[in-house]
């Protein structure tokens, strides 16, 4: 068995490293935390101490108010770290969102990786996904369902992109959360040549500011409340989603709605949110990119948390490859995925 378990812990709350007595992404208010990435069921206010990334560090204090000025607060690059109670701690890109992390902790030979949230697929608002070798891999199964295979991103784009064309006198307007999802959308639509001003609702404003703070080119964005409606037909308009069906879209000529999310691959989402131009793009790994990482990585254990914990449990014993389910619960997979 590995000694892993008489030095860390697995709460509802987050989890617990013993001799360092820090969190990793607690849900309540900690003395000290490492956190993973700026999304709401990770990062919070309150804590005494945060340990994260400059980008996640920013992201905490216009979300959370969190002050990265203050000492106790530490910021470190990829691949740096500190110590703490024997416990080396370093942080690695996730490629999930701007700044994110997995955390590797290394303590008397053994080393855990915590992923947080993550993808493998190409990402140009964030750093690609590094494999870092482990004996503990606690690994995120958002989509841990065989079902769930994200096609390529371009295609997807590529389908938003015609939805615009083929109807000049209408906007399209695209449910993207406000961290992560819509820059990486806007990003995208840029590589693939789009180089229209994209209109955005005030709530994705200071994210979007955040990102190009941080070296991402997101190209000229408008906001919607302070551009006449006429001049949005046959353009592109991003809102978070709690805003598609909101008396918000009637500023845009007749939209087209859209979403983009890695739940639009079960068509009764996307009717549930009256979405007509369904959009699967997540920035979580799908069921292929986690099976391949658990088998990269190929760790003595992995824990699975934050999702569909059983599938991903099913296949690592069919693979013959030791694994547990953490069951943590409180955790809101809607957000963001
Ligand atoms: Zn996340
Ligand atoms: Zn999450």
């Amino acid at each position: 068995m590995a000694k892993a378990k008489t030095w860390i812990e697995p709460h509802s709350s987050g989890i617990y490293v013993k001799p360092a007595d820090l969190w990793i992404d607690p849900s309540r208010p900690v003395e000290r935390a490492a956190v993973t990435h700026g999304h709401a069921d990770h990062a919070r206010s309150g804590h005494g101490s945060v340990f994260a990334t400059p980008e996640t560090l920013a992201i905490m204090a216009l979300r959370y108010g969190v002050d990265v000025e203050a000492s106790h607060n530490q910021a470190f690059e990829y691949g740096d770290g500190f110590e703490r109670g024997g416990v080396r701690f370093s942080f690695h890109p996730a490629g999930h969102v701007l700044g994110s992390a997995q955390i590797l902790m290394e303590y008397q030979g053994e080393r855990i990786v915590v992923t947080g949230d993550y993808k493998r697929r190409s990402d140009p608002t964030c750093a690609p996904f590094e494999v870092v070798p482990c004996d503990i891999f606690v690994t995120e199964a958002t989509f841990g369902l065989p079902v769930f295979r994200h096609p390529p991103t371009g295609d997807e784009i590529a389908k938003l992109i015609g939805a615009v064309r083929a109807e000049p006198d209408r906007s399209v307007l695209v449910g993207a959360y406000a961290l992560g999802k819509a820059q990486r959308v806007i990003a995208e639509l840029r590589g693939a040549g789009w180089h229209a001003p994209i209109y955005i609702h005030g709530a994705l404003e200071k994210m979007c500011q955040l990102y190009a703070v941080h070296g991402v080119d997101l190209g000229e964005l408008r906001l919607v409340s302070e551009t006449d409606k006429t001049e949005m037909a046959g353009q592109i308009v991003l809102a978070p989603p709690s805003a598609l069906n909101d008396r918000w879209s009637r500023r845009l000529p007749d939209p087209v709605t859209a979403m983009a999310s890695g739940w639009m691959r079960v068509r009764q989402r996307a009717r549930q949110r009256m979405v007509e131009l369904p959009l699967v793009i997540s920035d979580h790994a799908d069921w292929d990119e986690l099976t391949t990482t658990i088998s990269e990585v190929n760790p003595k254990e992995s824990w699975i948390t934050h999702g569909s914990e059983d599938g991903l449990l099913r296949w690592c014993e069919l693979h013959q490859r030791k694994a547990r389910a953490l069951h943590l619960v409180g955790r809101d997979l809607e957000e963001e995925a």
